[in-house]
């Protein structure tokens, strides 16, 4: 076999292109394959009808997989067919996708590279890439995924905000969307309004995807809920169980600032340094914090008694009936009520007006826990890119590192 088949042979590029030359450039370490097109006739593109043969345009290049530590260029003019019904159009080329200026074998080989590596500059250096070669193949196989993507049954999704930017204001958070089946983020979107949502829905879902959607987990206060409701129609909204605790939490903070701020003008300082002793769980806590903690509850201090309605509410997420679940509901909500702490009552009162999506979760037992997960993800994302440049790159990187799609070229 001479070396021009035998290279043939390795693009894997079939019988109906032949490999004209081959130049090795010793000096800077490169190899520069040209292809040429040997047959009369090729498939048309469209309809796959046999069309002859019509020209040629313009000479093209694309990078392959290197050989040994050699850079490898294929060169050819990509043919042109001329088809009774489409008219003339461009071949396919067996080695690439229209557009790219790298092989299938190519491109698989840098996302494998990509999915592995910590930043993108130290893929560029490993493929000796720039960025926005980089940046190019991240996109080509996101939106390859989204495609393949787009046919499955999606029964229980997670929708959360998360800060993109510094700042409070809407476009400085992004929307996201996971699956909570295939633990797996479905899209994100720039801002947390409810435009912001329906945005992301649209984006994420086709409308028989959207019809299929049985469970939504997010929070009360979140501004999603109208888009929901008009989108998602067959879907349940969950109040998520982690955002309940949280709000609890934060009330039993602002009951413990206010008392320790009252207790230290007649310079008591028992609330000093105790904000973490009521936030964490019981059962997060060292022997010795819980004995500090044992000490404050025997008091008979306004936190104490907030820190226990906070603690008594887990006892909601064990009533797996729903009906046991409303009662003890029931009977937590006039204890609140009757200790007349105002932050207490205010997540109470607010618990109360959304009771029956808080109830759903014993339906459903969603929760957005998930997205909680990846967070530690989309960090170590974030600090690779060293900040994003736009949010276009951000929603890339976060779809190709969380979003478990199908991302390889069909070599
Ligand atoms: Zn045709």
């Amino acid at each position: 076999m001479d070396l021009f088949s035998h290279y043939g042979r390795l693009l894997g590029i079939g019988e109906e292109w032949k490999v004209a030359d081959v130049k090795l450039d010793m000096a800077n370490l490169r190899v520069d394959i040209y292809l040429d097109y040997g047959e009369k006739s090729a498939p048309c593109p469209e309809c796959g009808a046999l069309a002859p043969m019509h020209d040629t345009q313009e000479e093209r290049v694309w990078r392959h997989l290197d050989t040994m530590q050699f850079t490898t260029l294929i060169h050819a003019r990509p043919p042109r067919c001329k088809c009774g019904k489409h008219g003339v159009r461009v071949i396919d080329l067996p080695w690439a996708e229209k557009g790219a200026h790298f092989t299938l074998l190519f491109e698989a080989f840098a996302i494998e590279v990509l999915k592995r590596v910590r930043s993108n500059a130290d893929a560029m250096k490993m493929l000796r890439l720039d960025w926005h070669q980089v940046q190019r193949i991240k996109e080509r196989a996101v939106k390859r995924g989204l495609e393949r993507r787009a046919s499955e049954e999606i029964a229980f999704v997670g929708l959360d905000e998360k800060s993109f930017l510094s700042g409070r204001d809407s476009e400085a958070f992004a929307c996201i969307m996971t699956d909570l089946d295939g633990q797996r983020v479905l899209d994100v979107s720039r801002g947390r309004s409810e435009a912001g949502a329906a945005e992301l829905i649209d984006k994420a879902l086709n409308p028989v995807q959207q019809f299929m959607v049985c469970g939504v987990a997010m929070d009360m206060s979140a501004p999603f809920a109208k888009a929901v409701r008009e989108r998602l129609v067959c879907a349940d909204i969950v109040f998520d169980k982690f955002h309940l605790m949280k709000h609890l939490n934060d009330a039993v903070n602002d009951v413990r600032r206010a008392e320790h701020a009252r207790l230290l003008k007649a310079h008591d300082k028992r609330l000093s340094k105790t904000r973490y002793l009521w936030l964490k769980g019981l059962e997060h806590l060292s022997p010795e914090a819980r004995k500090w903690l044992d000490g404050l509850l025997a008091e008979n201090l306004a936190t104490g008694k907030a820190w226990g309605l906070k603690e008594a509410f887990k006892e909601f997420w064990r009533r797996l009936d729903v009906t046991f679940a409303r009662s003890f509901f029931a009977r937590w909500y006039d204890e609140v009520v009757a200790s007349r702490l105002r932050p207490m009552i205010r997540v109470a009162k607010m618990f109360m007006r959304h009771i029956e999506g808080i109830l759903k979760w014993h339906e459903t037992f969603i929760d957005n826990a998930l997205t909680e997960g990846f967070n530690a993800k989309i960090q170590t994302v974030k600090a690779g890119a060293r900040g994003f440049r736009n949010f276009e790159n951000y929603r890339i990187a976060i779809l190709f590192n969380c979003g478990k799609l199908d991302m390889l070229p069909v070599v």
